[in-house]
């Protein structure tokens, strides 16, 4: 898609990949000594890049810290992700600790047939309450995600159409705990976006799964599609404009303050003691039926 007519943009080299993705995790300290830092794996490429990046920073600079692959099976039917997910930590050897829905007592359809939010929301709102929740309670200090620079301008430009300039404030490499129960998120991807990720992934030989369908949706995960467009877009703008992707991700970094509103306050839920900004948590909402 990104490839119309040959090269749309220049390819990066994996040693120059790492070397970005390393000065990112450097300059923004997103590892230091003593971390325990879950790696949030959905079996797809961007997250086990971010894997395989902070593990080479570890031990190249021979930091103090613990990594592990975190992985939230959500009981999609192909159940080959799983075996992915375990590739990916087995090659740069670190521990795996997956969760499963059923194990945290949910039921994904269940939900989806009650609520009249989207799909992919419910989704968003499992895996975020999931991945601060299990890792914090396993002694974490630091989640990790795979978001990549692509995905930043998506946001980005999202926001700005849709005037909500307060999320801006959050697009940034680190992102501070704002709770005692709330996780440091780390995002060491932050300069270098979604094609050049995949092809570090195809060069280092780390295995992922190509986007999987989504069962609660008839075709693709809308959230996944609706981005494709966007990043096309991107790409596009890139092919007249050298490195406008990565002047852009700068720019964000740089203007994010500027849209620091007075946070809203985060509090506890009443009902399952987890961070939140509303009375009740959007999860103890959707999935345990609480208006
Ligand atoms: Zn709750």
């Amino acid at each position: 898609m990104v490839r119309q007519r040959g090269k749309v943009v220049e390819a990066m080299k994996p040693e120059t990949y790492l070397s970005r993705v390393s000065k990112t995790i450097s300059k923004f300290k997103l590892v230091e000594e003593g971390d325990v830092i879950f790696v949030a794996l959905s079996g797809g490429g961007d997250s086990a890049s971010a894997l395989f990046t902070l593990k080479s920073f570890v031990d190249q600079k021979d930091v103090d810290c613990e990594l592990k692959g975190f992985h939230i099976d959500l009981g999609f039917p192909s159940g080959k992700t799983l075996d992915v997910v375990k590739g990916q930590t087995d090659l740069v050897g670190v521990e795996l600790v997956t969760v499963s829905t059923k194990e945290l007592g949910v039921s994904f359809p269940d939900v989806v047939k009650k609520t009249s939010r989207p799909v992919c929301s419910v989704c968003g709102v499992l895996k975020r309450y999931v991945m601060n929740k299990i890792p914090r309670e396993m002694g974490a200090n630091k989640i990790a995600t795979g978001h990549h620079m692509d995905d930043f301008l998506v946001f980005f430009f999202k926001n700005v159409i849709s005037q909500n300039f307060f999320w801006i404030s959050k697009f940034k490499p680190k992102l501070e705990s704002s709770h005692p129960k709330m996780l440091c998120r780390i995002r060491p991807l932050f300069f270098v976006g979604g094609k050049e990720t995949r092809d570090f992934c195809e060069s280092m030989g780390i295995p992922f799964v190509e986007r999987e369908s989504c069962p609660h949706t008839s075709l693709d995960c809308y959230t996944d599609l609706n981005r494709a467009k966007w990043y096309e877009t991107l790409y596009q703008i890139e092919k007249k404009h050298k490195n406008f992707r990565c002047q852009m991700a700068r720019s964000i970094v740089k203007m994010n303050k500027f849209f620091a509103v007075e946070a809203s306050r985060v509090v506890e839920c009443p009902l399952c003691g987890e961070p939140t900004n509303q009375e009740t948590c959007s999860f103890c909402r959707l999935f345990k039926g609480v208006k």
